[in-house]
């Protein structure tokens, strides 16, 4: 039993991904360990917070560095260090930003719902999302015409949750904003690479702790100095209810060491091995069908994805298929985000030993009766 269960909740089967509504990941005992060496003794935070940017920025080729609760939190922060530039006056002001240059450029394409809407998290911050051209098309112009004399940085969101045809490159988006005296942001929440961005030339660069790197709840937004110091001072104003305690920082430090020396090919061929697996066995079970497909952001992700066959009746539809899936005991999770489609995905980086079996099994019982 494990400690969930101990309190009378179901053991979830997790084969969606990094989701929040599952707890995202899990921590190996190195990063446990981490946190609970963190949680038991005292320090400065403000000393903590410095050394933790300090050492993430050796992780991502930034300058400085600040520590976060999430990389939500990065956002509101990020944005609010740009709207006060670390004013005390303006940041006791805050959430209320009337009057300050508080725009944020973003693509309409951009602007998704994650989990919660992009454009929140920016007007969290004091921030006034400004949506650049259409949902299927964004081009320069549509950038430029969207700069004002209140604009105070561009926003680019890499994620597969984005609109992915007929955006402006990263590399564009750079190249305006710097040419208007403007930082480019870039949410890479659940991005692999913690340098490439940075190395792109981003001013500011926000991250997830959970996802890839498999940390404490926690985030972080790595960038140009004087833009990090504006985030750090937050944490005095709108920042407080973000805070991130020692141990989640603890972890999120130890979790960048071990993600460093991992090896990552070992990692996906490990999991591309459980997906051939899910895709034999489903693909044996009649009325289904089963193949590996590639993460459509790019990133080295590959899932089964799971769609009925045609050709042969079994008189269920896949959202019910579904439901049965989540419903059952364990509880299991796909991902769902072409259900519409009649398609669930199997992600095989959070499931342990046994899940593989278990789906497959479960499968079987729903479409045999
Ligand atoms: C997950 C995600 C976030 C939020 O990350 P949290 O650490 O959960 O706040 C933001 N943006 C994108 C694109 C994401 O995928």
């Amino acid at each position: 039993m494990n400690v969930y269960e101990e309190i009378g909740l179901k053991r979830v089967v997790n084969a969606s991904g990094r989701m929040t509504i599952l707890g995202v990941s899990t921590l190996s005992d190195e990063v446990a360990q981490a946190a609970i060496a963190g949680g038991q003794s005292y320090v400065v935070i403000e000393d903590l917070i410095d050394k933790a940017g300090e050492i993430i920025s050796r992780y991502t080729g930034g300058e400085d560095s600040c520590v976060t609760s999430s990389a939500s939190a990065a956002i509101c922060l990020t944005i609010a260090g740009l709207i006060t530039k670390g004013n005390k006056v303006l940041m006791d002001r805050l959430p209320n930003s009337d009057g300050l240059a508080n725009e944020i450029v973003i693509q309409k394409g951009h602007s998704v719902h994650y989990g919660a809407p992009m454009p929140t998290m920016i007007r969290l911050g004091g921030g006034v999302p400004v949506e650049a051209g259409t949902a299927n098309e964004v081009v320069p112009e549509d950038i430029e015409g969207a700069i004002t004399d209140k604009t105070v940085a561009l926003f680019y969101v890499k994620s597969h949750h984005c609109v992915q045809k007929g955006m402006v490159s990263l590399e564009v988006m750079r190249d305006i904003a710097h040419r208007h005296g403007l930082p480019l942001m870039v949410d890479a929440a659940a991005e692999e690479d913690f340098r490439k961005y940075i190395a792109l030339g981003a001013d500011l660069v926000v991250y997830s702790g959970a996802k890839a790197l498999e940390a404490t709840t926690s985030g972080f937004v790595t960038g140009k100095k004087q833009y990090i110091d504006w985030v750090k001072k937050q944490y005095h104003g709108i920042g407080r209810p973000m805070k991130i305690g020692k141990e989640g920082i603890m972890g999120l430090l130890k979790a960048l060491e071990r993600y460093e020396n991992k090896d990552h090919e070992k990692e996906v061929r490990e999991n591309r091995e459980k997906v051939r697996y899910l895709c034999e066995e489903i693909g044996k079970i009649p009325g289904l069908k089963a193949q590996e497909i590639q993460d459509e952001a790019g990133r080295a992700i590959y899932r089964a994805r799971v769609t009925l066959d045609p050709a042969v009746e079994i008189g269920c539809t896949m959202e019910e298929i579904n439901r049965q899936l989540r419903e059952g005991n364990p509880s299991i999770y796909a991902r769902t985000e072409f259900l519409n489609l009649g398609k669930i995905d199997f992600d095989p980086r959070p499931m342990v030993e046994g899940d593989k079996e278990l789906i497959v099994k479960r499968l079987k019982e729903i479409i045999g009766g």
